[in-house]
């Protein structure tokens, strides 16, 4: 990130903060702190533990310019200002990039934020995008209302969520989505596109199928299950050889619409603010 002129406000009160930097006590008593120099804008809990980094790998590094979601590359052909929620281990250092998360898994935050009250004056992006990070909201509508305030009226919104996907943490994880509830939580915006991602793979279904073949292990012997846990682990190898033509034949959609692993929005916020 930097040298884009972006306005930071208080999480806690919002009074606008013209003069940010580390230790700047807001007038409301929030203080902003630092772990290893990404700064602390949201409220913590007293002990919450906000590094999951610490040097250790967690999760695969990504590089957001080169995900090949295009809605994702045509914000970098616009130079957009842009917001990233949910950054994790994005390792994009573009300078138009603000990459957030609530917590840190990366020296390369730029901010530690809550998508529920974000530390930005209105009107502030061009492109606000996550990638599978709405699941891990506990409300994500309220988030959806965050997204609208803080982009320009035309700015655009990319959200990939999950839908049929199993229970994953980092640390916490609440809500799974149709492309229903996608539409319902960002009816505020002009939505241009609703639909299964085809950015999630199918491989996705094949972690439900290891995890039902792992509960087998608990029974006694029994040929059956053990049948069963090897057609499981079978299955779930064999479907990223066929996940792309599977999802391509058009006939397939309204199936696939129910089973997608993730789901996805694409939306603009209105240029004339309703
Ligand atoms: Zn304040």
């Amino acid at each position: 990130m930097s040298n884009f002129e972006l306005v930071l406000r208080c999480p806690a009160c919002q009074s606008g903060w013209p003069n940010f930097h580390i230790e700047l006590q807001c007038a409301c008593g929030f203080q902003v702190k630092a772990i290893e120099g990404i700064p602390i804008l949201r409220a913590t809990q007293a002990n919450e533990r906000l590094d999951y980094y610490s040097g250790q790998k967690l999760l695969n590094r990504i590089n957001s310019k080169n995900v090949g979601i295009p809605r994702i590359n045509n914000a970098f052909a616009r130079n957009d200002l842009m917001l990233e929620l949910g950054a994790g281990v994005d390792v994009c250092n573009a300078p138009n990039l603000v990459k957030t998360d609530a917590f840190i898994y990366s020296s390369q935050l730029d901010y530690v934020v809550d998508a529920h009250c974000m530390p930005f004056e209105d009107n502030s992006f061009d492109f606000v995008f996550s990638l599978a990070v709405f699941e891990h909201l506990y409300a994500p509508w309220v988030a959806a209302k965050e997204i609208f305030r803080v982009l320009r009226p035309g700015g655009r919104v990319y959200i990939l969520t999950a839908f049929m996907q199993h229970m994953h943490g980092y640390p916490y994880h609440y809500f799974n989505m149709t492309t229903m509830g996608l539409r319902e939580i960002f009816k505020d915006f002009e939505i241009i596109k609703c639909m299964p991602s085809p950015h999630c793979p199918l491989t996705q279904i094949g972690h439900i199928m290891d995890d039902l073949g792992k509960m087998t292990d608990a029974l006694p012997a029994n040929p059956t299950a053990q049948e069963l846990k090897m057609h499981l682990s079978k299955a779930s190898q064999l479907i990223p050889m066929v996940q792309g033509q599977l999802i391509k034949k058009e006939s397939n959609f309204d199936l696939w619409q129910q089973i997608a692993p993730g789901v996805e929005l694409f939306a603009r916020k209105p240029a004339a603010e309703i």
